[in-house]
């Protein structure tokens, strides 16, 4: 199996290529025509009823070879994942490491390779964590933790997006009163690009059933008081009675990183 490449064309390039390097189709940017926002709103309704298997395979029917993932490795990017590696493993995945992710989030990346044969794309920021933190006089995520992950994620998505027409998060509408509102397809304004979200309808016992059923890879944090991991410096356990998220970016009034906020859709 041929994996995603990872090609900046140059140090400080504006353009990263994850398609599969046996690709040969031109890419051209999508626009967000009024034929194609109907389509997909369309698209969106008919799927609602759909498994997220199904959505995945008409996403990957209708999009590749310009679809991807992009994945922390939660419980349900590992369930996307294992979807993928069925419906279509060629589909380039990568995963946006600022330089701060834990370790055993590091190593499950090794393990989805040992597993399924799918080696996730790391996207780097062009600063290492020690040339970011000199510029900057110490961890920016300790004073402005919203610049931070701009640099360190946002930035990079939006290059990796440069060279895609849509991609699949692992967003569920429970998860918070943004995500809420997360439509099955739609156009994800900020990055220019069709995003589609095969789990907005699951719940969290849906996503954990089907790992356990399918002997899934996950975080061994989530058995540690971890149930949303993100960098370590701005994760921590929770305790009882907690919701889910409160354990990510504690004691800020940041709650997202500002990949999947509806605020930056609706702009
Ligand atoms: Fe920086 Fe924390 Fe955002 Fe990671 S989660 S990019 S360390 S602010």
């Amino acid at each position: 199996m041929s994996g995603p490449t990872f090609t900046p064309k140059s140090t400080h390039s504006a353009e990263i290529s994850l398609r599969n390097s046996d690709s040969t189709a031109h890419f051209e940017p999508l626009q967000p025509t009024d034929e194609l926002l109907a389509e997909l709103s369309e698209q969106s309704q008919r799927l609602e009823t759909a498994s997220p298997a199904e959505i995945l395979s008409w996403a990957v029917e209708r999009f590749a070879p310009f679809f991807s993932m992009a994945t922390a490795f939660g419980p349900e990017g590992m369930t996307i994942i294992h979807m993928l590696a069925e419906i279509a493993p060629e589909t380039p995945i990568f995963n946006l490491d600022t330089g701060y992710q834990f370790a055993e989030t590091l190593e499950l990346r090794e393990r989805v390779k040992a597993r399924y044969g799918i080696e996730v794309a790391l996207i780097k920021p062009e600063l290492s964590v020690e040339e970011y933190e000199s510029l900057h006089g110490g961890p920016l995520y300790k004073t402005n933790p919203q610049q931070c992950c701009f640099d360190r994620k946002l930035t990079q998505l939006q290059k990796a997006a440069a060279g895609l027409h849509a991609w699949a998060s692992a967003i569920r509408r429970e998860q918070s009163p943004d995500r809420a509102q997360a439509p099955i397809v739609g156009w994800d304004k900020k990055f220019s690009l069709v995003k589609i979200s095969p789990l907005a309808n699951s719940t969290k016992a849906e996503v954990w059933k089907m790992i356990t059923d399918h002997d899934i890879p996950y975080n061994p944090l989530h058995d540690q008081g971890y149930p949303s991991i993100g960098c370590q410096p701005c994760t921590r356990a929770i305790t009882l009675g907690e919701d889910e998220r409160a354990g990510r970016w504690s004691g800020t009034n940041k709650v997202e990183c500002g990949l999947h906020s509806i605020q930056d859709k609706e702009d």
